[in-house]
């Protein structure tokens, strides 16, 4: 199953594949425009690893990320994925 979802007027290519061997829920790859999201989660999982990703790849796409370390960026995501991923409704598109 392949989507796609808009970020910052960029359109990234949603994968979803079995990360069970790489111990990911997903990632985001901003130089490719690409966000896997694993099939080895549950599909609430996957709602709310999908915006996880997505705040990476708009920190990744501004530079944003560039200013701290891969752990500050990671407490970060979190924090902004706990506190709004029940009330924002992505809308990726078909391909
Ligand atoms: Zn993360």
């Amino acid at each position: 199953m392949e989507m796609t979802i808009e970020i910052l007027g960029n359109t990234f290519k949603i994968m979803y594949v079995d990360l069970s061997k790489e111990d990911l829920c997903g990632d985001c790859d901003v130089n490719k425009r690409l966000i896997r999201i694993s099939t080895a989660i549950s599909a609430e999982e996957q709602v709310s690893t999908l915006f996880h990703e997505c705040i990476h790849a708009a920190l990744g796409l501004a530079g944003i990320n560039n200013l701290f370390s891969e752990e500050i960026e990671e407490a970060v995501v979190c924090c902004i994925e706990n506190a709004f991923h029940k009330s924002v409704k992505l809308t990726p598109k078909s391909l």
